[in-house]
């Protein structure tokens, strides 16, 4: 096992593997930009390093200066928490370079999947059915025409680069698809710097399901269920829940059974999950993230493993210890991301938190790095922290939701709190019935 290691990046993530390195007795090295000098993982860390100024291309994703840092500590591993450099294969080739240990997958593993057209290639050949589309990249119109006649009406647009989100078009026929090509193509250089597109069939009710894995890199992986992400907003999740209202235990053995032995297959190391659209019936995949997911905790709640501290054990050169007959789920999970931003707009509201208050009681839990007095820099993602409650079902995790989201204080700047307070008002969400396409619909009908 380790003695010291260091977590290259910040906020609520940076403090969940903080705890789970301290729960298993490894010192721990914070580094921080200039303006989270009084974050609340800088606080609780064992040695901190300041590695530069506020824009994350200076710092969180400031390689020289995180290499620095750890030969500075000694730190022997580096946890790279979600986002900046937690799927940068380049990162994880020069830490290995320095004799550094990456927490997470090898560099090959996730330069294959990182790259969607590969991955989807990928992904097909282990047997994981995936979205009807186009092969490859398609470079011009006359080509993206040929495709979306052969897959049919509607398709979408997508950047080969792609992630969080962005760069995704949609054309519901032909006389749009010209535009949604060279827009989605624009998007992608200027996001991604990399303006490769590939198409895919765009479906119209599915729901977004997501298969967790863990691996231990040497042939050896399991599954540990499914989450359900479909409540999104500009394709970006809000709300997730372990299991999905979706699913029945076989169809879970099923599609998780399929993913864990294409796992085993490629001896991934550590924990990833694989995105599947899933509708009447199907599953298509959409893509594979190569690290710890936001919502992972609601996995945590139904199997009661840390997959924190999971990841750190297979990197530090430890078998998986268990098949998966011994993976056994227990009850619901529910998790919100609670973020500084107006509940309809989105619109980012950084600045002073006044006070805050937590909810808490039997199967609540809050990841956050927020205090009383905390000032919230603009220059990040606008998650301030993840609400998540358990309990033996989805109708108790409700209630539960219910009388927490009324406990919770975040005074001085706006929050999505009561967007899910107005949620858990609605029919379709206390029954289930929900897609990808709901949350958006719902929203504009609230602002028409
Ligand atoms: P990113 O890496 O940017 O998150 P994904 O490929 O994971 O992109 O897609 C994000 C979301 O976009 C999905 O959860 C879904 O809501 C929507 N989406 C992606 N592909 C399709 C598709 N073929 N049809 C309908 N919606 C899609």
């Amino acid at each position: 096992m380790f003695d010291k290691i260091l977590i290259a990046n910040r906020g609520e993530i940076a403090l969940r593997v903080l705890r789970a390195a301290k729960e298993l007795g490894i010192q721990t090295v914070a580094v921080h930009s200039t303006a989270d000098a009084e974050a609340m993982h800088v606080k609780l860390a064992d040695e901190s390093v300041c590695i530069g100024p506020p824009p994350a291309k200076d710092s969180y994703l400031n390689v020289a200066a995180i290499v620095s840092a750890c030969e500075i500590t000694g730190a022997e591993a580096v946890h790279p928490g979600y986002g900046f450099l937690s799927e940068n294969a380049k990162f994880a080739d020069i830490l290995k370079a320095h004799n550094i240990k990456f927490i997470g997958p090898s560099p090959e593993n996730i330069r294959t999947m990182g790259d969607k057209i590969e991955a989807k290639r990928t992904a097909k050949a282990l047997g994981i059915p995936v979205v009807p589309g186009s092969e490859g990249g398609v470079a011009d119109v006359a080509t993206a025409r040929k495709v979306a006649k052969d897959i049919g009406y509607p398709v979408i647009i997508k950047a080969t680069a792609g992630g969080g989100g962005r760069g995704m078009k949609v054309a519901l026929n032909e006389s749009e698809l010209e535009i949604a090509v060279s827009t989605a193509q624009s998007e992608a250089k200027a996001a991604f710097g990399n303006g490769e597109v590939y198409i895919e069939k765009y479906l119209q009710k599915p729901r977004h399901i997501e298969i967790q894995v863990l691996g231990d890199g040497q042939g050896r992986a399991v599954h540990l269920g499914e989450r359900d992400c479909s409540l999104q907003r500009r394709h970006q999740k809000i709300w997730e829940e372990a299991h999905s209202p979706a699913l029945n235990a076989a169809q879970r053995d099923e599609i998780g059974g399929r993913v864990a032995r294409a796992m085993q297959e490629m001896k991934y190391e550590g924990v990833g999950t694989i995105e599947f659209l899933y509708e009447n019936g199907e599953f298509y995949f959409i893509e594979m993230n190569t690290r710890l997911q936001v919502e992972h905790p609601v996995t945590e709640a139904i199997t009661g493993l840390d997959l924190v501290q999971e990841q750190i054990r297979v990197a530090s050169g430890a078998a998986l210890p268990y098949e998966q007959s011994d993976i056994q789920f227990s009850g619901h999970a529910i998790e919100c991301r609670i973020n500084a931003e107006n509940p309809m707009t989105f619109v980012p509201s950084p600045g002073r938190v006044d006070s805050v208050h937590f909810p808490g009681g039997l199967g609540v839990r809050v990841d956050s790095a927020l205090y009383s007095g905390y000032r919230i820099p603009p220059y990040y993602d606008s998650l301030i922290g993840k609400l998540i409650v358990s309990g033996k079902s989805r109708s108790e995790c409700l209630m539960r939701l219910r009388r927490c989201l009324s406990e919770f204080v975040v005074d001085g700047v706006e929050t999505t709190i009561p967007l899910f307070q107005k949620l858990l008002g609605e029919r379709d969400i206390i029954d289930g019935h929900y897609d990808i396409h709901w949350l958006e619909k719902y929203l504009a009908k609230l602002q028409a």
